[in-house]
């Protein structure tokens, strides 16, 4: 269980309401962006989840 909470983060908490996209905190348009430091820049988190996705999508094709 995580102890963030925004109110724009979907019940499944991985989908962010207001953007209508991955909950990545920090990246643009989040209400986050600006107010806080991250270890890891959310540029970077941002484009490794869509790796991530992309690698799913290509191994659901080939099943
Ligand atoms: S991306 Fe930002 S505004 Fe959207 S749900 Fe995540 S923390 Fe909240």
């Amino acid at each position: 269980m995580s102890s963030f909470s925004c109110q724009y983060l979907d019940k499944n908490e991985t989908y962010c309401i207001r953007l209508k996209t991955d909950c990545v905190p920090g990246r643009n348009g989040c209400v986050l962006k600006g107010r806080f430091a991250f270890a890891v820049p959310a540029d970077k988190r941002v484009e490794e989840k869509a790796k991530a996705k992309n690698l799913i999508a290509k191994e659901r094709k080939k099943s």
